[in-house]
């Protein structure tokens, strides 16, 4: 068997991982560098220039230099108009088609240009290992949607690579610091903080296993954002001292954004670093002695931005800061002093020393109070090595450890007046399958609708459509075809749709492979949005509930008024026309921008037409009676 190898493709920096004599070790490439910064340079006619040559192209050669393409994965040119994307490329491509960026007057996809980091990454591991790799393990955030694992995928095969498993990146790096071999039930927090996502991941040990608890966070946030603030805080003071606008010169961007990185870099080791950069402009250069705790003024509220994630999804795992054994960190960004007591503060956590090596698990480990701020990894590594890991389960190299993931959004289908009803609640670990059997709401319906349906929302068009598909069947009477749906989410995450007519047994099914109709960052959005309009949504379900309970009987009603509209007395129907219309003006009145109204008042006019409509239902129960008798030839 060949051997697997495990691949972090991050925002800011790549990295390839092996398992060699059953320990698992970053790769380093020929300059003996093992971060691999995720950007490519291509210039005319067909040179690519990957990692840390192109990163130098970047202040050279901007327009042809592309970094954190992770953004871009997977998306859309339309989720593009929503998305802020910091992503300095000319975007081709319009509404569904997917994204494609302008390079002279060539275009490439973000696979295209991902594809480069993964060839580098593959070479690199081939010359150090002595064989050819065509076999690998990638991780990818939390958040990231089918389209973006998929496109993922496609970025592996287009550089000569079988993508045997997309692994979530918290739960390599859990499997990375060992945790595995933690007591039973040992529940810990994953703090993910790279260059250019976050997420927070609390993870339970059960029977050898990891289970992801929860998750959250934000594919749109990382140390990039800190450096960002960095710039446009140099940006004013090179303005103040020399009237250069460095925010609209690209060239001269790039060089401050290289030095702030590095001062801040600097800053989690020194108190205080002088920012140089001689000869901005022929006339004009900038030097400035920036100190940590400026640096913490200037970045502390993007930092504290992550603190509700981290109690959201604490609350979603149905703990307390308390209940965790350990909170882990990942990402370069932690290495930040200001992160590491942030973190430390947030989940109480008791006293810990960093050393590598030192920390104690099993008997020894007597917690005093609160978890354990565990900082024994490299944070650039560990997601690397737990690909790495995985890769090594995989090809059968370690003990067999099943890993389980979790949905990080619900996902149902529309039901009848435009509910989400949810199959895969959020959170659910994967792999995963759950099915529902569905009927017609309608008279000689010849197929449904299914609209597949990904979001914490009440209402269908508040989440995000991932597709749609018709079923068809028999034409009966409404309520008579069934219909089983079943979702199936693989190990990858990705999500198989299949419907089935009953009676028939002729069914589909459907991947849902095409970009989702929302950009990345709604996916953290559309989390925050349901715990911010719960009330308004419960209302609204509510509504459409109570509406469609009262539509049923409006119809029945008016069905048997015509019927029996002769047999009826005048008091009767008076009365039944009166409640009819009251019920009737009540669903008018609904406000179409928030699809809601009057729930008690209109649950009190359908009792009320219930009451009105009881001569009525007596006089129709009569008559079939009769007809029942009559037709038996007992009367
Ligand atoms: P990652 O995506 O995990 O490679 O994280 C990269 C991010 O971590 C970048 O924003 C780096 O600037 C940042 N980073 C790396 N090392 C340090 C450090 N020692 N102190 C602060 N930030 C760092």
């Amino acid at each position: 068997m060949s051997k697997i190898i495990g691949i972090d493709l991050g925002t800011t920096h790549s990295l390839v991982a092996v398992i060699e004599a059953g320990l698992p070790f970053v790769i380093a490439d020929a300059d003996g560098l093992r971060l691999t910064p995720s950007v490519v340079h291509f210039s005319a006619p067909s040179t690519v220039l990957v990692g840390r040559p192109a990163q130098r192209m970047r202040s050279i050669d901007p327009q042809h230099t592309f970094y954190s393409i992770k953004r871009l994965m997977g998306l859309r040119a339309s989720d593009l108009s929503t998305t802020e994307h910091r992503v300095a490329y000319t975007v081709l491509g319009e509404g569904a088609q997917p994204v494609r960026l302008a390079y002279g007057d060539r275009s490439l996809s973000p696979e295209e240009i991902s594809a480069e980091i993964l060839k580098k990454l593959k070479a690199d591991a081939e010359a150090s290992l002595g064989e050819t790799i065509t076999r690998a393990v990638i991780t990818v955030p939390a958040y990231f949607n089918d389209a973006q694992r998929n496109a993922t995928i496609k970025a592996g095969e287009l550089a000569g690579l079988t993508v045997e498993r997309i692994v979530n990146e918290p739960t390599a790096a859990a499997l990375a610091y060992g945790l595995h071999r933690l007591n039973e039930k040992s529940k810990i927090a994953v703090y993910d903080l790279g260059g250019g996502t976050f997420d927070i991941s609390i993870l339970e040990l059960n029977e050898g296993v990891f289970q992801v608890l929860a998750t959250h966070g934000n594919t749109r946030l990382g140390g990039d954002d800190l450096d960002q603030a960095l710039v446009r805080f140099l940006a004013k003071k090179i303005l103040s001292e020399s009237s250069l606008d460095i925010l609209t010169q690209p060239s001269l961007l790039a060089r401050v954004r290289e030095a702030a990185e590095l001062a801040k870099i600097q800053l989690s080791s020194e108190s205080t670093v002088e920012i140089a950069l001689p000869f901005l402009t022929p006339e004009f250069s900038f030097s400035f002695p920036l100190t940590r705790d400026e640096l913490e003024r200037i970045t502390r509220e993007i930092i504290s931005s992550t603190r509700a994630h981290c109690f959201r999804a604490l609350s979603d795992a149905h703990l307390e800061a308390k209940d965790l054994d350990q909170v882990i960190l990942v990402g370069g960004q932690t290495r930040m002093p200001l992160v590491r007591e942030c973190v430390s503060e947030w989940f109480q956590c008791r006293d810990f020393e960093a050393t590598p090596g030192s920390i104690r698990i099993g008997s020894d480990y007597h917690r005093a109070e609160g978890p354990m701020l565990n900082t024994s990894q490299n944070p650039d590594e560990a997601i690397a090595l737990g690909a790495a890991i995985q890769a090594g389960i995989l090809s059968g190299g370690f003990k067999d450890m099943l890993l389980l993931d979790v949905t990080p959004l619900s996902l149902g289908l529309e039901t009848l007046g435009g509910l989400m009803n949810v199959l895969i609640p959020r959170n659910s670990s994967i792999p995963t399958k759950a099915g529902e059997v569905f009927s017609t709401g309608i008279d000689h319906q010849p197929s449904m609708l299914i609209h597949v349906l990904q979001g914490e929302r009440e209402r269908a068009r508040d989440n995000w459509s991932l597709g749609r598909f018709v079923i068809e069947f028999d034409r009966a009477p409404k309520g008579v075809p069934r219909v089983g749906v079943q979702y199936e989410i693989d190990a990858n995450g990705v999500l198989h749709v299949l419907a089935r007519d009953i009676k028939t047994g002729r069914e589909k099914i459907v991947e849902m492979k095409s970009a989702v109709d929302v950009g990345d960052e709604e996916v953290q959005r559309m989390v925050e949005e349901s715990v911010e309009h719960a009330w308004e949504d419960i209302n609204a379900r509510r509504w459409i509930e109570t509406k469609l309970r009262a539509q049923e009987t409006i119809l029945a009603t008016r069905k048997g008024l015509s019927d029996y509209r002769d047999e009826l007395d005048e008091v009767s129907r008076t009365s039944i026309e009166h409640a009819l219309l009251e019920v009737e003006n009540l669903i008018r009145a609904e406000d179409p921008s928030t699809q809601s109204g009057e729930v008690p008042a209109l649950k009190k006019a359908h009792a009320q037409l219930d009451e009105a409509t009881q001569p009525l239902a007596d006089l129709m129960m009569d008559r079939a009676t009769t007809a029942l008798l009559r037709q038996r030839g007992l009367i």
